[in-house]
């Protein structure tokens, strides 16, 4: 009877160790599992057409300075800009490779890149389904960020045109072209603010060597956003050493990735 007890008692106990091994091995696994909590999205050839409309109707705009200038076709001067960017890319000041090939005072390198940057919004538009994939977003809980470079007033102005300073993210930072903090130093704000570990953070957007390198850096899960003339020279380029995690061509993509990675 004894012994038929302490058989009982020990059934009972290899019973329980085993439930709590099989808790335990959830629980691990849950530890495990991608639990993305935030989202940063980059502006520019991300949420919008910056490269088709912006970036074509500044190069024109500077195309008839710089006709005059070098005594060329507004159509030259255009393909001219193009050409250079291809050649030396997106990063370099075009300008200042015109100013030495043609001899032009160098005040022009600064003056020609202003003239291209401080042009007229009217007309853009995001692309599909930016508001409802944010709205969509939000209602799953997420934390969404934009974090976008530039000069203050015209990314200011860009992102009240789009009309996205409605409350759908929970913070907004500009990067400043001449400024002292780059998109690396406001993710790590971000994380720091919102106590948020790098490996719960998604960060989507169209540059390779700007917030994918950043997010890389951080242990973020970074997206590239396939589109416009950053993703263009991200493709020619076989020198690039790493590569984002994702990529997507339509921001609504962003749903479908977060729902297989949760559930991975
Ligand atoms: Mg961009």
């Amino acid at each position: 009877m004894v012994s038929l007890k302490h058989s009982c008692m020990a059934g009972e106990n290899r019973k329980s160790y085993a439930v709590y091994v099989v808790l335990c091995i959830y629980i691990n696994m849950a530890n495990d599992m991608v639990r993305i909590k935030a989202i940063i999205f980059d502006l520019d050839d991300t949420l919008f057409d910056c490269s088709g409309t912006l970036v074509v109707r500044g190069r024109r705009k500077v195309a008839k300075t710089i006709a005059k200038l070098i005594s060329c076709s507004e159509e030259e001067a255009f393909q001219l800009q193009n050409k250079l960017e291809e050649k030396y890319g997106t990063k370099c000041n075009v300008y200042d490779y015109i100013v030495a090939m043609f001899d032009l005072h160098p005040s022009y390198g600064k003056r020609l890149l202003e003239e291209f940057i401080c042009i007229d919004l009217s007309g853009i538009a995001l692309f599909p389904s930016v508001i409802e994939t944010l709205v969509q977003l939000k209602k799953q809980g997420y934390k969404l960020f934009l974090v976008t470079f530039g000069e203050r007033l015209v990314q200011k102005n860009k992102i009240d045109v789009l009309g996205l300073g409605n409350n759908y993210f929970d913070k907004i930072l500009i990067a400043e072209r001449n400024g002292v903090k780059n998109k690396k130093d406001h993710f790590l704000e971000i994380l720091q603010y919102y106590n948020l570990k790098s490996e719960e953070v998604m960060c989507v957007g169209d540059k390779i060597e700007d917030e994918i390198l950043a997010g890389k850096a951080l242990g973020m899960i970074t997206v590239m956003y396939e589109h416009g003339r950053h993703y263009k020279l991200f493709q020619q380029k076989q020198s690039v050493q790493f590569k984002p995690d994702y990529a997507v061509r339509n921001i609504s993509d962003i749903l479908e990735l977060l729902s297989e990675l949760e559930y991975k």
